[in-house]
């Protein structure tokens, strides 16, 4: 396909949209990154742009949709401005037949790239810049850990650092291991560094990123586990927060509750997704625990790390699921009590076994399962929250309040997100703020 580029130096805006997890978010902001190292600066409006980026995720059906509705909106544009550069990239794209599929729906789309070779766009780009030619790259093998790649943060307070790339455990619902490909882990002197240049920039909190961190350390020399690199990571002077996430229960060691324990760094906050409370489900989903595991484990964590809060990850209505099950689910969530929780309808996604699992559930079984769910969850953690009232917390400031322009806005050790009253000169900073009122998803509060 060919471009017209006369213009295309005259406007050096970018606007681009991320779907999907932290992963993606992180990412979109190495595309920032080089774009902005190249001189383009990014825009909130797509009308000003001359290119747009969607940065795809696979894991639920409306995400796919909501990409295909917004490139298929780019059309309109693309007529007024043949300079335009459209470029989409990430999960979606690294699915069997999607990238061709896309470009048959879309053909005035410029570039599409895959997972394993973002660090490429800018050669792409330059590629389509010169020549107007259509590049469309999808690695099938994940490529090496490419070091380096410049940066642009979302935030200035708080950073995402990406430890170990892809997974190895097929749950049966999942596409992330092919599209992300085998476990991958970056050497702890890569990532010690980063973090040691996001503290020198000011930086106090860092969330290590990984679809499985537990299992960090596989296959590098000499061995590491997770809880040896945050124990390092802990060690890093001016770090004043460590979180983590996402992490597997089967793999979730005593070693690592350990380190969570003695570093006084790291946050008592553990992501700790059960999917299903029903162990036949559980085992459907080749989970490799059971609820007596699951719940075991809770147990040691609330026992060895005092006041962690504890977040989950569900999916109702997976193939076969009967009200029996769900019901496991509903006991397992108010056994567990957790602090939050993402429940998700399942999703059916090509090329997983679940996929081709008999017994799908209606969607109106799915729907009303979900709605009791999430009353149940609700109310559980409207509960948790109602305890923090009259509690002075420490709370690191991350800026202006979305809801409340006049306060601001930070998370306590544990997660939870606190609007109040406080000086702007103090944004970036920890502060003790003493809570007033709990709403069912926040805090409200003043600093004292
Ligand atoms: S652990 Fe399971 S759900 Fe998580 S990314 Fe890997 S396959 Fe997907």
């Amino acid at each position: 396909m060919e471009n017209n580029l006369l213009n295309i130096e005259s406007k050096k805006e970018y606007f681009i949209q991320t779907f999907g997890c932290q992963m993606n978010e992180e990412d979109s902001e190495k595309l920032c990154g080089m774009l902005n190292r190249q001189g383009y600066v990014q825009t909130e409006n797509k009308e000003d742009a001359s290119i747009i980026i969607f940065n795809t995720c696979c894991v639920r059906e409306n995400a796919e949709n909501k990409v295909f509705g917004n490139v298929g909106d780019l059309k309109k544009l693309k007529k007024k401005n043949k300079d335009l550069i459209i470029a989409i990239c990430g999960c979606m794209m690294q699915q069997k037949g999607m990238a061709d599929k896309v470009l048959e729906m879309f053909p005035y789309v410029d570039i599409i790239f895959g997972t394993h070779n973002s660090y490429k766009f800018p050669e792409y780009l330059a590629r389509v810049k010169q020549s107007g030619v259509q590049v469309k790259e999808i690695l099938n093998k994940e490529d090496k850990i490419v070091e380096g790649i410049p940066i642009e943060r979302k935030s200035n307070v708080k950073a995402f650092v990406t430890v170990m790339y892809g997974c190895n455990n097929f749950c049966t619902y999942c596409v992330v291991p092919y599209v992300r490909g085998r476990e991958r882990s970056r050497k702890p002197e890569d990532i010690e560094n980063e973090i040691k240049d996001l503290v020198a920039k000011g930086y106090k909190e860092i969330t290590l990123l990984g679809q499985n961190v537990n299992s960090y350390g596989k296959g590098l020399e000499p061995h590491i586990t997770f809880a040896d690199l945050l124990r390092r990571i802990n060690k890093i002077e001016g770090l004043e927060r460590i979180r983590f996430m996402t992490s597997h229960p089967k793999d979730l060691t005593d070693e690592l509750i350990y380190a969570i324990r003695d570093c006084d760094k790291l946050c008592e906050q553990i992501h700790l997704p059960v999917q299903s409370g029903s162990s036949r489900i559980l085992k459907e989903m080749n989970r490799h625990y059971d609820r007596d595991q699951y719940l075991k484990l809770v147990r040691k964590i609330k026992k060895e790390i005092p006041n962690v809060s504890i977040s989950t990850d569900i999916i109702i209505g997976f193939p076969g699921e009967t009200e029996e099950d769900f019901n496991d689910t509903l006991s397992l969530v108010k056994e567990v009590e957790y602090d939050s929780a993402f429940t998700f309808i399942y999703s059916r996604r090509n090329n997983t076994p679940a996929d081709k699992m008999e017994n799908q559930i209606p969607e109106e079984i799915k729907h009303d399962r979900f709605n009791r769910l999430l009353e149940v969850t609700n109310e559980i953690i409207a509960k948790k929250n109602s305890t923090f009232e009259g509690k002075t917390v420490e709370v690191l400031v991350e800026g202006p309040s979305k809801n409340d322009p006049d306060k601001l806005m930070g998370r306590t050790r544990d997660g939870r997100l606190v609007n109040f009253t406080g000086k702007t000169e103090n944004i970036g900073e920890l502060v003790n703020v003493k809570i007033t009122k709990a709403h069912a998803f926040s805090l409200i509060g003043e600093e004292i």
